[in-house]
């Protein structure tokens, strides 16, 4: 592979999502990248308003932010990032990475990683040439998506396999405003978190057009 051996480059995972809320599946994958492409941290960076689903409500960032925080708090490897909370507006990748690099400076190696669903879809983003250009691409497996190549260059990202766990946030939120169990789908953290401040109950927020059905 033709990754950079320098010891002193930082090798950082960047998994963006809504995270309404966080599921074992987005840890699931996020571990397994971490470990294949040897990355020093993984970082999880909620969204701001998500600009692919301004059709559902999307619960308020802060709560988003915190169950990130929560479920990611005992792995040494994972850390949170409110760069795409903070910024104005809706988020793009591309400002995601712009913005990384300049809180971490030069010497940092950029590792996307993204689901399969989101993949398919990457040739519709802002600025994706730029979002190549920036970061080597990680598309993972998820159940009910076929995980291939959208039409990138071979070179500027990698498909990986990793346990399949049919888990939605959208799947999540709907168990949640049915009284239907959670545990073991989320971290306990979590289940406690949206038990506390009674998110999700509300059946008239669900599902996500786009992620229905999937399970
Ligand atoms: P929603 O149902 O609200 O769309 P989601 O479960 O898809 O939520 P997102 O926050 O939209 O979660 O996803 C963030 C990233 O995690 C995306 O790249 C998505 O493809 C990936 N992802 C989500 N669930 C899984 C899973 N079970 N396995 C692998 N990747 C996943
Ligand atoms: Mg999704």
């Amino acid at each position: 592979m033709a990754y950079s051996l320098d010891p002193r480059t930082k090798r950082l995972g960047i998994m963006g999502g809504t995270f309404d809320p966080i599921h074992n599946g987005h840890l699931v994958a996020a571990s397994e990248v971490a470990h294949r492409f040897n990355l020093d941290q993984v970082l999880f960076v909620p969204t701001g308003q998500p600009w692919q689903k301004e059709q559902h409500n999307v619960t308020d960032a802060e709560h988003r932010y915190l169950m990130t925080v929560i479920a990611t708090a005992a792995d040494a490897r994972f850390e949170v990032s409110r760069v795409d909370i903070e910024r104005p507006g809706p988020t793009f990748t591309v400002d995601t990475l712009k913005d990384l690099r300049l809180q971490f400076g030069a010497e940092l190696e950029l590792f996307f990683i993204t689901g399969a669903d989101a993949l398919s879809k990457i040739l519709t983003w802002r600025d994706h040439e730029a979002v190549v250009e920036m970061a080597h691409l990680i598309g993972v497996t998820r159940p009910g998506h076929n995980l291939q190549n959208p039409g990138l260059p071979s070179e500027a990202i990698t498909l990986m396999e990793i346990p399949a766990l049919a888990i939605s946030s959208t799947d999540v939120r709907a168990r949640v405003a049915k009284s239907e169990p959670i545990r073991y789908i989320v971290p306990d953290g979590v289940s406690f978190y949206i038990k506390k401040h009674r998110l999700y109950l509300d059946a008239d927020k669900n599902p996500d057009p786009q992620s229905a059905g999937i399970l």
